[in-house]
């Protein structure tokens, strides 16, 4: 099997030391194993994801010497795709509309931040089925059912990253009591979930490899379940160490006086930001 992964920056702000970390290392990854490295843009977060971010984030992964051997495919000019795996997810009757605060949705939609697993869904309204479906309600998986399709039979993945290496598989109490009922999609605003979107990115690019850091590692069980139950492959994933700031804090968008622009302006060179963070 070709050895194939992908850095899949969301477009909100500036890259940092730890997406450059990221970013070279599967780049290296894949060198190292004759394969492809590609660059995908995770821009499903319409209002926060920008071109100038897009911009900036290509030019910084070109500096620090890394090349894609695909065309960088962006999450925004495939949208219609991703409804056919919801489409299909309806019909296996995995589904119901929910009219509930768009708080905990719109945290299903946006980039992750360390820890964030989307909250678990008291239920209110599980009881509902698609023909109840009002304009403006977001779409829920019915874990149980889901659960049911696969009996004692739950799907897993290898990890290889050297925290969580090893076989997981997916425990039917993990699935409801740590993730529950996700929000697949928000139609007003036409949102997939972040991590449906990119767990059928992974499979509608052939990513062998999924390598990314530490702070995705709750979502996998999720995005591998889907994949399963949408009768996907399932790719391995590689959860890697973060780069952190002196206080320990991972390093978030936010960081820009480590924003890998700001370095090539102050004259470092990209060897230097390799051995910054430790490559
Ligand atoms: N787009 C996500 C982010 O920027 C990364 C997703 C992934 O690598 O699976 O945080």
């Amino acid at each position: 099997m070709t050895f194939r992964t992908r850095f899949a920056p969301s477009p909100t702000g500036p890259l940092h030391l730890g997406h450059a970390y990221s970013a070279i290392l599967a780049h290296d990854m894949a060198r190292e194993a004759g394969g492809d490295f590609l660059v995908r843009m995770e821009n499903t977060d319409l209002q926060r994801s920008k071109p100038q971010w897009e911009a900036l984030i290509l030019e910084d992964l070109a500096w620090l010497g890394l090349t894609w051997t695909e065309p960088v495919l962006r999450q925004s000019d495939k949208l219609d795709s991703y409804e056919a795996s919801l489409t299909r997810l309806q019909d296996l009757d995995l589904l119901y509309p929910c009219g509930c605060s768009r708080k905990d949705i719109r945290a299903a939609a946006a980039a992750p931040q360390e820890g964030a697993v989307p909250d678990v869904y008291p239920g209110t309204c599980k009881h509902r089925d698609m023909a109840s479906r009002q304009p403006g309600d977001a779409l829920r998986l019915h874990m149980d059912r889901a659960l049911a399709i696969f009996g004692d039979d739950l799907p897993g993945y290898s990890e290889t990253g050297p925290k969580h290496a090893g076989y997981h598989r997916i425990a039917p109490e993990q699935a409801l009591s740590t993730i529950g009922d996700v929000v697949l999609y928000r139609k007003n605003d036409g949102i997939i979930a972040y991590f449906l979107a990119s767990a059928l990115d992974d499979v509608a690019q052939d990513i062998s490899h999924v390598v990314r850091g530490e702070d995705l590692f709750d979502f996998t069980a999720i995005q591998v379940l889907l994949l399963a139950l949408l009768g996907l492959p399932v790719p391995a994933y590689h959860h890697h160490r973060l780069i952190r700031d002196k206080n320990g804090k991972r390093l978030a968008k936010r960081d820009d006086a480590r924003a890998i622009s700001l370095f090539r302006a102050g004259g470092k060179t990209p060897g230097e930001i390799r051995s910054m963070v430790g490559l």
